[in-house]
């Protein structure tokens, strides 16, 4: 029986370590804190990422490690995997750990990005908000997620208040400026490549943010088959050129047609979270298969899904529980501003369906906010 270690206890890891149950997989945690919500799982290793003995204790209880949590330090990541097989390799974390290193990638294989530019000072700024022109995006090259080290800059008055928002960052994590894209669509793609390179990509996702973190996802986009072939074609890219292992996505902006790489996340992914119940393999079923160098499962679409974040606290289970095809995934967390605490996904046979499921849903828990713009979706299809 193998044992598998994730570095990073959050929701991820403990939706991984229940997806592995069936397949008899043993699992070790190593998280920072002794709440970590994937511990009531999973035994766990508290420590710090960068701490040799919690490191040491934690290799030499896996047979092979993985990332719940992508910003590991890329020194431990390089420390583990000269001790055990680790996926995805320090190569591909290190690149997706960095805007600007992943955004050159992007630039390299030829998958369009928005206008960027490495920031080192204020006159750096001045000169390349000029250059970018507004409105655009002044982010932390590391360390960011849910929208947080990121400032909008909607005219060049916003560059000295943005200065002093993330300038202290500029040495430690690094700045880039981005163009601001006027999308009409964000997309992601959801992908697993195996240790043999076989690559299998889930239907494409469309997603809503609010302030910057995820609210709803749709699956499957409707987009021209053509549009989704490019998107998968990107995927395929970029998980050929980091030799890359395991499921991670690609985040892109849809705009008049066209589509531009925004992020990728090199782990399971929110927007992949509807595939546990939407699809033939789940997305974190499948990246433990390939982290283990098993065959990978069918991706599959199962009708149409949409999951919905739960973010600060658990809003009441029984209207998503009274749908046939409602489920409900509360991630044992306490309640925080913000946090993201559980999910549901709603599946149905077919697009009327889903959208009806998701009004009650909306009406019942008083979230007809959150709900509208996918239902909108999926009657404008
Ligand atoms: P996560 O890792 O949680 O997805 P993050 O903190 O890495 O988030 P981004 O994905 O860069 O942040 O940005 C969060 C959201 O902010 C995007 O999904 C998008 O809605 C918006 N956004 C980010 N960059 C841009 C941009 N250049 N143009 C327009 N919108 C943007
Ligand atoms: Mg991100
Ligand atoms: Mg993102």
């Amino acid at each position: 029986m193998s044992t598998v270690g994730i570095l990073g206890g959050g929701q991820l890891a403990r939706m991984m370590a229940l997806a592995g149950a069936p397949l008899g997989l043993r699992f070790l945690v190593l998280d920072t804190v002794t709440d970590a919500c994937a511990g009531q799982f999973a035994p766990m290793v508290v420590g710090d990422y960068t701490d040799p003995s919690a490191l040491a204790q934690f290799a030499s209880q896996v047979d092979v490690a993985t990332f719940d949590f992508e910003n590991v330090p890329a020194q431990s990541a390089q420390w583990l995997t000269e001790r055990v097989p680790v996926f995805p390799g320090p190569r591909a974390l290190a690149t997706a750990q960095d805007r600007l290193a992943e955004k050159t990638l992007f630039r390299e294989l030829g998958i369009p990005v928005p206008p960027f530019a490495a920031i080192g000072t204020l006159a750096e700024l001045q000169a390349a908000v000029q250059g970018i022109g507004t409105p655009c995006i002044l982010k932390t090259r590391r360390l960011g997620y849910d929208g947080k080290g990121q400032f909008r800059i909607k005219t060049p008055a916003d560059v000295d208040a943005a200065w002093a928002a993330l300038g202290a960052q500029a040495g430690h994590v690094g700045l880039i400026l981005e163009g601001f894209v006027a999308f009409q669509r964000e997309l992601s793609v959801v992908a697993v490549r195996g240790r043999d390179g076989e690559f299998r990509a889930w239907p494409l996702t469309e997603n809503w943010h609010v302030d910057g973190v995820l609210s709803a996802s749709l699956a499957p986009a409707q987009v021209e088959d053509a549009l989704r072939d490019t998107a998968l074609g990107y995927a395929q890219a970029l998980a050929e050129a980091l030799d890359y292992v395991g499921v991670f996505a690609l985040e892109l902006f849809c705009r008049d047609g066209e589509l531009l790489a925004n992020e990728m996340a090199p782990r399971v992914h929110n927007s992949g979270h509807w595939t546990i119940e939407g699809s033939e393999t789940s997305q974190f079923q499948n990246h433990l298969r390939a982290v283990l160098g098993l065959p990978l499962g069918s991706t599959r679409m199962i009708g149409t899904a949409c999951m919905l974040n739960w973010l600060g606290q658990m809003p009441d289970a029984g209207a998503v529980l009274a749908e046939a095809g409602g489920h409900w995934h509360d991630y044992g967390k306490q309640p925080r501003a913000g946090r993201k605490v559980g999910h549901a996904t709603l599946r149905a046979d077919s697009r009327k369906e889903l959208a009806d499921a998701l009004q009650r849903v909306g009406e019942a828990l008083g979230l007809q906010g959150q709900v509208a713009p996918v239902v909108r979706a999926l009657e404008s299809a």
